[in-house]
């Protein structure tokens, strides 16, 4: 089976416990604004270019082609058109054994640091069939850990949960309107698989991007701190909005757009979480 993956970090010490290998999955459900891998979003391979050394000579642009929406994309052609070699494919279609060979190619080093293996994305559920294929091959071998906005039907995320041993699950917006209107979906079967998730016994961490005015909020720091402490979940993991969100868009020829303040202060809402007894931590 074949699963088409974006990127491979190794030495990752972000995603889970120890020193991991983290594995980008392409595709994701979800269209957060302040997505910051633009080149995750999409299940299909696409061109991207590197504006390092670029001549701004036009040419990949001459050769891009229109999506639906009217925005530009870049191609095969723009590819060829480049003086500098700097448009590439971005989504490469790799076996499941040939991935978790590469994956397991750093065991003595999962081993020593108690580390293993992170599929992210993208949301990795989007390919759950692949994801599982790599899980199961990977099973009694390492560590495996899956990172995930919890977008899936219950089906897909409960066989998941049986095949890894850490979970990092994002949390981001609790008002149901206004998840659909900042991420594009619905938020229902994500606060469903939480629970899951949570009743199920395996490790896992929350987090929450801290997005200014959008998910940091008085209100949607208490609604999720109802939520989780209702669980009897009593700690969480804040990870504040990188910066550098919208750099990689103009590598897709696409517009970085937002919709809220970047510039805006961050509330940490500590005292919020320390109300319903929960412990946050800053990443
Ligand atoms: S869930 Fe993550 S990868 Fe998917 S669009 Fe949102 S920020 Fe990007
Ligand atoms: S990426 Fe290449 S083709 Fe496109 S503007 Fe830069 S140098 Fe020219």
């Amino acid at each position: 089976m074949r699963g088409r993956i974006f990127s491979i970090e190794e030495f990752a010490t972000f995603d889970g416990p120890g020193i991991r290998t983290t594995v980008f999955l392409k595709g994701c459900p979800l269209k957060c604004t302040w997505c910051h891998n633009p080149e995750g979003q999409s299940f299909s391979a696409e061109y991207v270019r590197s504006p390092n050394g670029c001549l701004a000579c036009g040419a990949c642009i001459a050769h891009a082609a229109r999506r639906a929406d009217g925005s530009l994309l870049l191609t095969e052609a723009s590819k060829n058109a480049c003086p500098r070699e700097l448009v590439r494919l971005c989504g490469e279609d790799v076996e499941v054994g040939e991935l978790c060979e590469r994956i397991l190619s750093n065991s003595d080093i999962f081993h020593s640091t108690g580390g293993g293996v992170t599929f992210s994305g993208g949301d990795p559920l989007g390919q759950s069939e692949f994801l599982l294929a790599c899980l199961s091959y990977l099973n009694g071998k390492t560590h495996r850990t899956v990172q995930t906005c919890g977008y899936a039907s219950k089906d897909v995320f409960l066989r998941v949960l049986d095949h890894c041993e850490y979970m990092l699950f994002d949390l981001k917006i609790m008002d149901r309107a206004a998840h659909l209107a900042y991420c594009g979906v619905d938020n229902a079967i994500i606060h469903e698989n939480y629970s899951a998730l949570v009743r199920s016994g395996v490790d896992f961490v929350t987090r929450v991007p801290l997005i200014p005015g959008v998910t940091d909020t008085a209100e949607n720091m208490e609604a999720i701190a109802r939520f989780i402490s209702g669980l009897g979940v009593q700690y969480i993991e804040l990870l504040p909005y990188n910066s550098m969100a919208g750099s990689k868009y103009g590598s897709l020829l696409r517009e970085y757009k937002p919709r809220f303040d970047p510039k805006r202060k961050l509330c940490w809402g500590s005292d919020i979480f320390k109300h319903y007894g929960i412990v946050s931590k800053k990443m």
